[in-house]
């Protein structure tokens, strides 16, 4: 049997300003996995557990941290009594774990979550589904996103994909003159649960789409749709009015800020920018930038009517409601003069220095 490292539960590392990172050693799968809590001033630290292979496991490790930090702010944004926190299993090679393999990584996330006493409660992310969060709640019960037959709300992939829709109209009419779609060109980085549903939505607008992702098999997804398929490589440097990253973090880098052919960045994707100085970048290209955790905050919104018992359709307003958050941070950023990014994390700030 592989040797088992003892946990970590390391104080914060130099740079950060998280509550706790525990990292360790999967008991039955060997895997390194990790949860970054990174405030629990408005409440428990909500945020998804994401299996992604990465090339080093400190990769994962810091993907947590710079994750969990977003989410606190997401939610205070989105005036949730949550704080924010993030889960990271690192996959043991790129091809999705099947089996007895991906149970082995749930599980021993599973025990990882319970450890932390509900200080911090997981959900679906990125590489991760309901069916994971009903293996996952067979030894914790720190978990939203179940199945809604599990008496959970589901994916809430759809309520993200209509708050980037709405975050995107409201872009549209501050760089625009209009919030309306139709015949907008619209990039879409990544094809998986919230940008196949962004993508329908859009062309149901008259949007008109190409997409890209890693993945050859959505190119049959894009033919559905009528879209263009375009190589996930240059996706982001492809000339359009609006460009929605909604694959991993860092699509915008200091290596593509220069080539963007966009207008508006305005996607699901956490943690869009690979360095925040970029949001001054963009701002002085004239590129609109509607803050990641503004636009993708549907899904936490659906989720946090699990732990609150109020409705889908009520979870769908709110998530709809994006569009006049959206609107009055970019309003409120040109107005003092400062990025969307700055503008959306005062709002945040605003409402976390209160209590
Ligand atoms: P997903 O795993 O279903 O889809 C991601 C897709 O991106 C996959 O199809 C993958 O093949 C593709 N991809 C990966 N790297 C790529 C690249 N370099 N170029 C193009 N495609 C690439 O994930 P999802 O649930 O759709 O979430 C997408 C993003 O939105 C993530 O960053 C996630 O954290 C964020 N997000 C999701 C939700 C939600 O409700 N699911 C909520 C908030 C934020």
């Amino acid at each position: 049997m592989k040797p088992v490292a003892a946990p970590v539960r390391s104080a914060v590392p130099t740079g950060h300003d998280h509550e706790e990172l525990v990292v360790q050693t999967g008991e039955r799968s060997g895997a390194t996995m990790a949860v970054a809590i990174h405030s629990t001033t408005l409440g428990p630290a909500l945020g998804g557990a994401r299996l992604w292979c990465y090339l080093r496991d400190e990769d994962g490790v810091s993907d947590a941290l710079r994750l969990a930090r977003g989410m606190t702010f997401k939610a205070a944004a989105a005036g949730l009594d949550l704080g924010g926190g993030k889960g990271v299993i690192c996959a043991p090679s790129t091809e999705p774990p099947t089996g007895a393999e991906r149970e082995a990584l749930l599980l021993d996330f599973s025990d990882l979550v319970d450890s932390l006493d509900g200080r911090y409660i997981t959900a679906e992310d990125v590489g991760t589904t309901p069916d994971d969060m009903v293996v996952i709640a067979s030894r914790t019960p720190h978990v939203t996103g179940l199945p809604a037959e599990r008496g959970g709300a589901g994916d809430p992939s759809p309520f993200t994909a209509a708050g980037v829709h709405a975050a995107m109209r409201a872009a549209a009419l501050f760089a625009f003159g209009t919030s309306s779609l139709e015949g907008r060109h619209v990039v879409i980085a990544g094809l998986g649960h919230v940008g196949e549903k962004l993508a329908r939505g859009l062309a149901d607008a008259g949007a008109i789409l190409a997409v890209s992702d890693i993945d050859s098999d959505k190119r049959a997804v894009a033919e559905t749709l009528g879209a263009q398929w375009i190589d996930s490589e240059s996706a982001v440097e492809t000339e359009c009015d609006i460009l929605a990253p909604c694959a991993v973090g860092g699509a915008i880098n200091h290596g593509n800020v220069e080539a963007l052919g966009c207008r508006i960045i305005c996607g699901a994707a956490n943690n869009q920018l690979a360095d925040e100085a970029l949001a001054t970048t963009l701002a002085d290209r004239g590129i609109v930038y509607a803050p990641d955790f503004i636009a993708n905050a549907g899904g936490i919104i659906n989720v946090y009517r699990e732990l609150h018992s109020f409705s889908e359709e009520r979870a769908m307003e709110l998530a709809l409601a994006i569009e006049t958050t959206t609107a009055q941070i970019l309003a409120r950023a040109e107005r003092e003069g400062m990025t969307p990014l700055d503008a959306a994390r005062d709002l945040a700030r605003e409402r976390l220095d209160v209590l």
